[in-house]
């Protein structure tokens, strides 16, 4: 009924701090949105999940020595499981 993918899940480090117009640089390097930038002007990783290991951040070789990104080999993420909570919901609510 409804399409199924696992995913190991990403995770992502920033070794040393990227701070200013690299924190503005690598922001603006990811489409996923996945880094984000404290008061403090430092960047940070906000939102893990979403990246896709595209690597793209990592190309800029200003980057590439300051980031790790890694897969956690034991944390799967399915996505069927959302599909079928939604599709419960909807016919239940649809019997109901
Ligand atoms: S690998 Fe791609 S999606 Fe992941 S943080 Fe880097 S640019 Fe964003």
């Amino acid at each position: 009924m409804s399409t199924a993918f696992y995913r190991l899940l990403p995770n992502i480090e920033l070794k040393q701090d990227i701070i200013g117009e690299d924190a503005v640089e690598l922001k603006k390097i990811c489409p996923l949105n996945v880094y984000d930038i404290e008061e403090s002007g430092k960047a940070f990783v906000k939102n893990a999940r979403n990246c896709t290991t595209c690597r793209e951040c990592i190309r800029n070789p200003k980057f590439k020595e300051n980031i790790e990104i890694q897969k956690i080999k034991d944390h799967y993420e399915c996505k069927e499981t959302y599909l079928k909570i939604i599709f419960f919901f909807l016919l239940t609510n649809i019997i109901i």
